[in-house]
């Protein structure tokens, strides 16, 4: 008789929808075992080793998924913008609002003004709306400071979230989000800064994991963006791009040349730039959240994306100007609605795709032998619910390096 392993907790009574390769990959009456926060042993409850649990979980059916993965927000930032989103409805022009210092400037100006403690505890009501619906990983970008010390506060308050909530917390440094307007007259010399100061300060003090920024006419052209991304290489730092989200300017692609993990919002992205993408393996992540609250007509090149095997991840782009969103799971029922998305690409794209465009894919995204044990109970019937209803919390027990929340 072989001896039975002891281990940390069993759990039992669910459907597993492993998420491996990106697809559902159902494990009927499945079983997960984890040790020290981790799976170490996941497939049919039938052909389950001997094991001696200290705790052991027996769900009464439905289904488990992999932890939710929300890989794009910007949820750390001073103040909020519900009063411009009124005046905008009660007819104040674009113009005026930003002639009275509105729009990113004033999230801006927020920001600078708050204290690292005011940017976490803001950050934190709102990040646990998106834990509290399964979210287990999220990504959280700079870009609102705009100055050498406000980027680096909030990646030290992003830092800060991660340590104190029940998730793990991604920091990325997106310094090169818009010119600050004290460099309106010489942009360039806020590229020289970011690279010569910004990035290398958030290498030393590892405040950041990677390195982001907004290619587009009215932020920073490809040729700023290859500047950050060349200084990013040298230190050592991944890189992702804001891209073809207003027009095509070859973001995409630039981003693909550098190995970028992901290139984010795409409406406006080629064949050609899908064909980079999918050589490089970087992950295509759809905003949908965005693409809705601007009233965008041009989607996303879901059909491009399939064809050139460009995995798709999608994220709620938590933002307080242009997607205002506290719910990753309706990001999945938009990414089906809007963009023609498979709930099946949808959950992949908030679980093994998230974690890739994360660098993340071989630690967490998928129910295998492993990984962390981040996982979700749903007492639903079949893991298409998740993207179908629309909005509302559903139930669910969030499980977090194998314990319970
Ligand atoms: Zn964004």
């Amino acid at each position: 008789m072989t001896e039975s392993r002891q281990i940390d907790s069993l759990w039992l009574g669910a459907d597993l929808v492993t998420m491996r390769d990106g697809r559902y990959h159902i494990i009927s009456d499945g079983a997960l075992a984890v040790e020290a926060g981790e799976l170490i042993w996941v497939g049919p409850r039938a052909e389950m080793p001997a094991f001696r649990p200290r705790h052991q979980h027996r769900f009464d059916g439905g289904i488990l998924t992999p932890g939710l993965i929300d890989c794009h927000t910007h949820l750390v930032f001073g103040g909020d913008r519900s009063a411009e989103f009124e005046q905008r409805l009660n007819g104040v022009s674009y113009a005026d609002i930003a002639a009275q210092g509105g729009g990113i400037l004033s999230t801006v100006h927020a920001t600078r003004e708050a204290s690292e403690e005011q940017l976490v505890a803001s950050a934190r009501w709102r990040l646990q709306r998106l834990l509290a619906e399964g979210v287990t990983t999220v990504e959280i970008k700079s870009g609102y400071g705009l100055d050498e010390s406000s980027e680096l506060r909030m990646l030290s308050a992003i830092r800060r979230l991660g340590e104190s909530v029940p998730a793990d917390v991604v920091a990325t440094c997106l310094a090169a989000h818009a010119f600050p307007p004290e460099f309106k007259q010489h942009p360039d010399g806020w590229v020289d800064l970011v690279c010569e100061r910004i990035l290398p300060q958030v290498k030393a003090n590892g405040l950041a994991d990677a390195v982001d920024a907004f290619c587009e006419h009215l932020a920073f052209s490809p040729a700023q963006v290859a500047r950050v991304f060349d200084k990013a290489a040298e230190l050592g730092l991944p890189v992702k791009l804001h891209a073809e989200q207003l027009s095509s300017l070859g973001g995409a692609r630039l981003a693909a040349s550098y190995g970028a993990l992901s290139a984010d919002h795409l409406e406006y992205a080629t064949e050609e730039d899908a064909r980079a993408m999918g050589e490089r393996g970087t992950v295509a992540v759809l905003l949908p959240g965005a693409f809705y609250l601007l009233r965008e007509t041009q989607r996303p090149p879901v059909a491009l994306f399939r064809q050139h095997k460009v995995p798709m991840a999608l994220a709620s782009d938590a933002n307080p100007g242009t997607s205002p969103a506290l719910s990753l799971r309706l990001m999945l029922n938009m990414g089906c609605t809007l963009f023609g998305m498979t709930p099946e690409e949808a959950l992949a794209g908030v679980t093994l795709w998230g974690a890739k465009a994360l660098g993340l894919q071989h630690t967490h995204g998928s129910l295998e032998a492993g990984k962390v044990a981040n996982f979700v109970h749903w007492p639903l019937a079949r893991p298409a619910e998740l993207a179908y209803w629309l909005g509302g919390e559903l139930p669910c027990t969030v499980i977090y390096r194998g314990e319970a929340q």
